[in-house]
Protein backbone atom coordinates (compact mmCIF):
# COMPACT_ATOMS: atom_id res chain seq x y z
CA UNK A 1 0.00 0.00 0.00
CA UNK A 2 1.20 3.27 -1.12
CA UNK A 3 0.96 5.68 1.49
CA UNK A 4 2.35 8.42 0.36
CA UNK A 5 -0.10 8.82 -2.72
CA UNK A 6 -2.92 9.42 0.68
CA UNK A 7 -0.48 12.76 0.95
CA UNK A 8 -2.52 14.33 -1.87
CA UNK A 9 -5.75 14.06 0.03
CA UNK A 10 -4.03 16.80 2.37
CA UNK A 11 -3.31 18.80 -0.49
CA UNK A 12 -6.37 18.81 -2.41
CA UNK A 13 -7.53 19.81 0.99
CA UNK A 14 -5.47 22.78 2.01
CA UNK A 15 -5.82 24.23 -1.87
CA UNK A 16 -10.12 24.08 -1.85
CA UNK A 17 -10.74 26.79 1.32
CA UNK A 18 -13.59 28.17 -1.41
CA UNK A 19 -14.98 24.46 -1.44
CA UNK A 20 -15.25 24.10 2.20
CA UNK A 21 -17.76 27.24 2.72
CA UNK A 22 -20.79 24.47 2.51
CA UNK A 23 -21.82 20.45 2.10
CA UNK A 24 -22.47 21.18 -1.79
CA UNK A 25 -19.24 22.68 -2.34
CA UNK A 26 -17.54 19.57 -0.39
CA UNK A 27 -19.33 17.09 -2.33
CA UNK A 28 -18.45 18.50 -5.93
CA UNK A 29 -14.73 18.20 -4.13
CA UNK A 30 -15.27 14.82 -3.87
CA UNK A 31 -16.87 13.87 -7.17
CA UNK A 32 -13.87 15.82 -9.20
CA UNK A 33 -11.70 13.56 -7.19
CA UNK A 34 -13.72 10.64 -8.02
CA UNK A 35 -15.48 10.05 -4.96
CA UNK A 36 -19.04 10.42 -5.83
CA UNK A 37 -19.93 7.18 -3.64
CA UNK A 38 -18.25 9.04 -0.46
CA UNK A 39 -19.90 12.34 -1.56
CA UNK A 40 -23.47 10.87 -1.33
CA UNK A 41 -23.03 10.64 2.34
CA UNK A 42 -21.80 13.54 3.74
CA UNK A 43 -23.16 15.84 6.81
CA UNK A 44 -22.41 18.70 8.74
CA UNK A 45 -20.23 17.08 10.84
CA UNK A 46 -17.67 16.22 8.10
CA UNK A 47 -17.96 19.63 7.07
CA UNK A 48 -16.93 20.91 10.33
CA UNK A 49 -14.37 18.23 10.85
CA UNK A 50 -12.58 19.06 7.57
CA UNK A 51 -12.47 22.57 8.12
CA UNK A 52 -10.61 22.00 10.79
CA UNK A 53 -8.29 19.42 9.75
CA UNK A 54 -7.59 22.30 6.73
CA UNK A 55 -6.56 24.63 9.62
CA UNK A 56 -4.15 22.56 11.14
CA UNK A 57 -2.47 20.92 7.33
CA UNK A 58 -1.88 24.74 6.61
CA UNK A 59 0.26 24.98 9.64
CA UNK A 60 1.98 21.98 9.09
CA UNK A 61 2.41 22.95 5.22
CA UNK A 62 3.67 26.66 6.37
CA UNK A 63 6.01 25.26 9.46
CA UNK A 64 7.72 22.70 6.18
CA UNK A 65 8.24 26.08 4.02
CA UNK A 66 9.90 27.52 6.91
CA UNK A 67 12.35 24.85 6.89
CA UNK A 68 10.98 23.48 10.61
CA UNK A 69 10.95 20.30 10.55
CA UNK A 70 10.52 19.91 14.00
CA UNK A 71 7.53 22.17 14.04
CA UNK A 72 6.12 19.77 11.11
CA UNK A 73 6.51 16.43 12.85
CA UNK A 74 5.18 17.67 16.10
CA UNK A 75 1.82 19.02 14.59
CA UNK A 76 1.73 15.49 12.64
CA UNK A 77 2.39 13.48 15.63
CA UNK A 78 -0.46 15.44 17.36
CA UNK A 79 -2.98 14.92 14.57
CA UNK A 80 -1.53 11.00 14.74
CA UNK A 81 -2.70 10.54 18.20
CA UNK A 82 -5.98 12.42 17.61
CA UNK A 83 -6.79 10.46 14.45
CA UNK A 84 -5.74 7.36 14.88
CA UNK A 85 -5.26 4.22 12.03
CA UNK A 86 -7.62 0.76 12.77
CA UNK A 87 -6.12 -0.93 9.52
CA UNK A 88 -8.68 -3.10 7.78
CA UNK A 89 -8.08 -5.76 4.75
CA UNK A 90 -11.55 -5.71 2.66
CA UNK A 91 -12.64 -6.28 -1.21
CA UNK A 92 -15.70 -4.42 -1.00
CA UNK A 93 -17.17 -3.81 -4.94
CA UNK A 94 -15.23 -6.44 -6.40
CA UNK A 95 -12.02 -5.05 -5.47
CA UNK A 96 -8.65 -7.15 -5.04
CA UNK A 97 -7.97 -7.48 -0.98
CA UNK A 98 -6.74 -4.30 -0.32
CA UNK A 99 -6.26 -2.37 2.91
CA UNK A 100 -8.02 0.34 4.42
CA UNK A 101 -6.38 2.60 6.99
CA UNK A 102 -9.92 3.04 9.20
CA UNK A 103 -12.85 1.31 8.50
CA UNK A 104 -16.54 2.56 9.78
CA UNK A 105 -17.16 5.70 11.24
CA UNK A 106 -17.79 8.79 9.46
CA UNK A 107 -16.03 9.60 5.51
CA UNK A 108 -14.66 12.79 7.26
CA UNK A 109 -12.53 10.30 9.82
CA UNK A 110 -11.23 8.02 6.75
CA UNK A 111 -10.05 11.42 5.07
CA UNK A 112 -8.57 12.64 7.73
CA UNK A 113 -6.61 9.31 8.60
CA UNK A 114 -5.38 8.65 5.26
CA UNK A 115 -4.62 12.51 4.44
CA UNK A 116 -2.13 12.88 7.72
CA UNK A 117 -0.84 9.10 7.44
CA UNK A 118 -0.02 10.32 4.05
CA UNK A 119 2.01 13.17 5.21
CA UNK A 120 3.90 11.12 7.80
CA UNK A 121 5.00 8.87 5.34
CA UNK A 122 6.27 11.77 2.37
CA UNK A 123 8.15 13.31 5.81
CA UNK A 124 9.74 9.90 7.32
CA UNK A 125 10.34 8.26 3.42
CA UNK A 126 11.43 11.59 1.79
CA UNK A 127 11.62 13.75 4.07
CA UNK A 128 9.96 17.22 5.30
CA UNK A 129 11.18 19.50 2.83
CA UNK A 130 9.39 17.53 0.32
CA UNK A 131 6.02 19.76 1.58
CA UNK A 132 5.83 23.00 0.11
CA UNK A 133 3.77 25.97 -0.83
CA UNK A 134 3.76 27.89 -3.96
CA UNK A 135 6.28 31.25 -4.26
CA UNK A 136 4.59 32.99 -6.72
CA UNK A 137 2.88 34.99 -4.80
CA UNK A 138 0.36 35.49 -3.92
CA UNK A 139 -0.40 32.04 -4.46
CA UNK A 140 0.46 29.61 -1.42
CA UNK A 141 -1.00 26.62 -2.61
CA UNK A 142 0.51 23.83 -1.24
CA UNK A 143 1.99 21.50 -3.30
CA UNK A 144 4.46 17.83 -3.14
CA UNK A 145 7.64 18.01 -4.31
CA UNK A 146 8.44 14.37 -5.37
CA UNK A 147 11.03 15.82 -8.21
CA UNK A 148 14.35 13.95 -8.07
CA UNK A 149 16.03 16.94 -6.75
CA UNK A 150 13.81 18.68 -4.97
CA UNK A 151 13.73 21.63 -6.99
CA UNK A 152 10.44 22.22 -6.95
CA UNK A 153 9.26 25.78 -6.03
CA UNK A 154 5.94 26.31 -7.76
CA UNK A 155 2.42 24.51 -7.47
CA UNK A 156 1.41 24.34 -10.97
CA UNK A 157 2.95 24.85 -14.70
CA UNK A 158 0.82 28.30 -14.83
CA UNK A 159 2.34 29.75 -11.58
CA UNK A 160 6.04 28.67 -12.67
CA UNK A 161 5.52 30.54 -16.05
CA UNK A 162 4.09 33.55 -13.77
CA UNK A 163 6.98 34.04 -11.81
CA UNK A 164 9.67 33.27 -14.46
CA UNK A 165 7.46 36.75 -16.38
CA UNK A 166 7.44 38.56 -13.26
CA UNK A 167 11.62 38.10 -12.32
CA UNK A 168 11.99 38.99 -16.17
CA UNK A 169 10.17 41.90 -15.93
CA UNK A 170 12.22 42.65 -12.25
CA UNK A 171 15.61 42.01 -14.20
CA UNK A 172 14.63 44.64 -17.56
CA UNK A 173 13.33 47.15 -14.87
CA UNK A 174 16.61 47.06 -12.91
CA UNK A 175 18.27 47.11 -16.22
CA UNK A 176 17.07 50.20 -17.22
CA UNK A 177 17.16 51.97 -14.34
CA UNK A 178 21.14 51.14 -14.49
CA UNK A 179 21.31 52.43 -18.12
CA UNK A 180 19.64 55.64 -16.79
CA UNK A 181 16.53 54.64 -19.65
ZN1 LIG B 1 -11.41 0.28 -0.55
ZN1 LIG C 1 0.84 28.66 -7.25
Amino acid sequence: MDLTSYAELAVLLVNSPDRLTGLEGLRALLEDGGRPRQASRLDRDDLAALRELREELVAVFEAAAEGDEREVVDRLNALLRRHPVHPQISDHDGEAWHMHLTEGGRFSDQYIVGAVMGLAAIVTDLGADRLGLCRASPCRRAYLDTSSNRSRRYCSERCASRANVAAYRARKKTGKERTGL
